[in-house]
């Protein structure tokens, strides 16, 4: 049923208030054919855990609140509803034993959300595993698009691209062919030899991950956030070489022959901003990729903040940083 005047801040993990004008929870598929769904909604809204609120939203937010996950042949196809929690799938994947969703684990936020931006974690990206994507596409009705459809790139997406055009009701995934653990990503290798681990499974793979991100991450429920708040930036290998010439320990991750993928912690951490901030928003002192509410903040501070951290890494890199996080309103 529709609610008018929703305060949005405990919708979202950032904690930064801000009011729906019109609130609408939709818990079944046939609500899509009513009358309230026939305009597109101003906000599809899953988690809230990939989104700055800049201020009040007028106009319609649609809440993805349907659930249910189908297992339908026993082997490794899966149908998840949008509104399941991602983290509760990666974990009934992994206790029925498949490979491949480990990495993945811990990840907040919807089902119906993990293509929007490809989550990926870990050297492991949701686009290996899906494939198709259920949606509602306004002024259209139901389709299913494939993987080629949805034209997934590094958190990157048709969805992220067209917003307004889809709604995701469901995302079917594909466990069943036989993958190898990786390992070779992060300190996952350093974890498992902590736990004296020498022949992981995949659970303790999943394990170690948790441990890696509970260390690193600041929980949410404490300190708002949104998880790493910009990309990791792509730049060419010549630009990657005159940064070695004055920073000789810069880490780098190979994208092809002409590219690298620079860790966008690290630039604002050797920019001097790791921990910085002031009394309402900061980057978290474990981790400066994460921007934190203080407590207090509203997006425009966080917003404020985070430019403040692109204007700075660019002046001392050369290298411009791209927002992760969604930005809702103000534009
Ligand atoms: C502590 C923390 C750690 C994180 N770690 C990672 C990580 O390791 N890797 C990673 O990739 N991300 C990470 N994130 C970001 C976030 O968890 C993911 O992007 C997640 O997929 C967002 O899901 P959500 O349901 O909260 O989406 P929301 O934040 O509600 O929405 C995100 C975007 O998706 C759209 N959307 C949501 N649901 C639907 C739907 N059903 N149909 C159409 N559009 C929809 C929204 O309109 C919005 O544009 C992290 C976040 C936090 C807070």
């Amino acid at each position: 049923m529709m609610r008018y005047g929703v305060d949005l801040r405990r919708f979202n993990t950032f904690g930064l208030p801000a009011v729906a004008e019109q609130y609408l929870p939709l818990t079944d598929l046939a609500q899509l054919e009513g009358e309230e769904f026939r305009q597109a909604p101003d906000l599809v809204l899953g988690g809230g855990s990939n989104l700055l609120l800049l201020e009040d939203l007028p106009g319609l937010t649609v809440h993805v609140l349907l659930s249910g996950i189908t297992w339908s042949d026993g082997k490794g196809r899966f149908r998840v509803a949008a509104g399941a929690d991602w983290n509760q799938f990666v974990r009934y994947t992994l206790e029925r034993g498949f490979v491949g969703m480990e990495n993945l684990i811990l990840i907040p936020g919807t089902v119906g959300a993990a293509p929007v931006q490809n989550i990926g974690a870990y050297g492991a990206e949701v686009a290996e595993f899906i494939t198709a994507v259920h949606a509602w596409e306004y002024g259209v009705g139901p389709v299913d698009l494939s993987p080629a459809d949805c034209a997934f790139g590094y958190r990157d997406s048709r969805f992220k691209r067209e917003p307004g055009r889809y709604l995701i009701t469901a995302v079917s995934f594909d466990l069943s062919t036989p993958r190898a653990l990786k390992l070779d990503y992060g300190a996952i290798r350093g974890e498992l030899d902590r736990l004296g681990i020498e022949q992981p499974t995949a659970t303790d793979v999943a394990n170690a991950v948790t441990g890696i991100r509970r260390s690193k991450l600041p929980d949410w429920f404490l300190l708002g956030n949104s998880g790493s708040f910009f990309k990791n930036p792509v730049v060419a290998r010549s630009t990657y070489e005159r940064l070695l010439q004055t920073h000789s320990d810069l880490p780098a991750y190979p994208i092809d022959e002409a590219h690298v993928k620079l860790p966008a912690g690290w630039l604002i951490d050797r920019a001097g901003l790791r921990g910085q901030g002031n009394e309402r928003v900061g980057t978290y002192d474990r981790q400066a990729l994460v921007l934190v509410n203080r407590g207090g903040a509203c997006g425009r501070d966080v917003l404020d903040f985070s430019k403040r951290i692109q204007d700075t890494v660019a002046e001392q890199f050369g290298v411009q940083l791209e927002r992760e996080v969604q930005l809702v309103g103000g534009m």
